[in-house]
């Protein structure tokens, strides 16, 4: 008898897994229908050597230093700060938009911060109340580097127009006046030394700990003996879809390797104009990994196939609370990770919500005692 049945080896279900098996010598079952751990974080060496991620760029940042000091227990680090650019126009530009993108965009020279913000103010259009991903960015950089930067981009990776979309998508990416051209600002900005999946092995490498791989929740749900149950699937699925499908963004990667050392001048380009694929990774500036060949991915949307982002809509977060409902009335089951509580979430949020989780197990369970 498994104390804990956990499905799925990606963030939510690893971390519950090392809690549960090292703080309270819980004996735990880990299943994956996948044949990896580490869920959409897995990374591994190609045919050709190259470190590279199956599901497409994974850049680890975090302003949470408990969340951080957690990881740190199973990985050392490599400082990496993101940056990527934008081909608009004919130009590689900075995303997110800052000082030098409107500078080689209008061919101009503007040298301060308030300098770039009176010329923001020229260009943005007032918005009542901002409710849509088109209303966040309209109302901060005017419609004409709106459309540039994340209309294409948006309707090509969501499959809607931002004005259907919530605000808090394209509100990922923010405005800046200054020359910074990182990605992310967080306090912590690291790639995991070795790589995602070698920080998950020891992540779950404990004698309490046994792993299923190519196993689906629904072909062993009634033969495998267990206590409690952590379900980091899509939700809608555990409950048979019995309140309609929530949606989900699909992807399809395209993976190639290229007989040169380098092909672009930073880990991520994105094409918000041209193209059919939404951005370019290239890994070894990700991983810092010498090789004379190098590995890229290729992003293309989708609306049917593996889920990978909730979509943030009004509809479906109402279509959720149905979910949520049936999810909380279940009693010795829990919920954890993007798709089982329908979030657009980081790898640092899921960690933060799967050790919120087990200090709510630990509140209503008393440990047998840790190992
Ligand atoms: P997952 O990693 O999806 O793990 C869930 C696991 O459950 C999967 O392995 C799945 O196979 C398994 N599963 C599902 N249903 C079943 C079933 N019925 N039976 C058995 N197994 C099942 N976050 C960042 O912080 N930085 C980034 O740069 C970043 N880039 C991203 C890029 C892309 C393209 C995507 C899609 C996501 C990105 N993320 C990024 C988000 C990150 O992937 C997630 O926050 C994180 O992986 C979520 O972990 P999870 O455990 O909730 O889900
Ligand atoms: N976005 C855009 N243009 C860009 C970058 C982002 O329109 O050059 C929008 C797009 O809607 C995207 C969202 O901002 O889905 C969030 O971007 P982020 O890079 O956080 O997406 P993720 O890495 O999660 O796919």
């Amino acid at each position: 008898m498994f104390d804990w049945l956990i499905v799925g080896a990606g963030f939510a279900g690893s971390v519950l897994a090392e809690r549960l098996a090292t703080q309270r010598g819980d004996k735990v079952l880990v299943i994956d229908k996948r044949n990896h751990i580490a869920g959409n974080a897995y990374d591994r060496h190609d045919a050709a050597g190259v470190l590279m991620h199956q599901y497409g760029p994974h850049i680890f940042h975090t302003n949470s230093e408990a969340v951080f000091e957690y990881l740190s227990t199973f990985t050392e680090w490599r400082p990496y700060e993101h940056r990527v650019l934008a081909q608009v126009d004919g130009q590689l530009l900075p995303v997110p938009i800052n000082r030098t993108t409107i500078n080689k965009l209008y061919g101009l020279h503007l040298s301060s911060d308030e300098q770039v913000e009176a010329f923001l103010a020229t260009q943005a259009e007032p918005v009542q109340e901002i409710r849509t991903s088109e209303d966040v960015v309209v109302s901060r950089v005017g419609r004409e580097l709106y459309e540039k930067f994340f209309r294409g981009y948006t309707r090509k990776q969501w499959g809607v127009d931002p004005s259907e979309l919530d605000k808090s998508v394209t509100a990922r990416v923010p405005t800046r006046t200054s020359e910074d051209d990182r990605y992310f600002t967080d306090r912590f900005q690291y790639m995991p030394a070795q790589g995602y999946t070698r920080m998950f092995e020891r992540m779950l490498n404990h004698a309490n700990i046994k792993i299923m791989l190519n196993t689906r929740f629904e072909e062993v749900r009634n033969f495998i003996p267990f206590r409690r149950l952590i379900f980091t699937g899509p939700v809608d699925e555990f409950f048979g879809f019995r309140h309609g499908h929530l949606p989900y963004r699909s992807l399809r990667f395209k993976h190639v390797t290229l007989d040169k050392p380098w092909h672009q001048p930073v880990g991520v380009v994105n094409y918000p104009q041209t193209e059919d694929y939404t951005r370019v990774t290239e890994y070894k500036h990700l991983t810092g990994q010498e090789h004379q060949k190098t590995t890229l991915t290729y992003e293309y949307s989708a609306s049917d196939g593996e889920p990978y982002y909730p979509v943030p809509r009004p509809e479906n977060a109402i279509l959720y609370q149905k979910y949520e409902a049936l999810a909380d009335a279940e009693e010795n089951v829990w919920f954890v990770g993007r798709l089982a509580t329908y979030r657009y979430y980081n790898m640092d949020q899921v960690v933060g919500q799967a050790l919120a989780t087990f200090r709510r197990i630990e509140a209503a369970f008393p440990a047998k005692g840790g190992t």
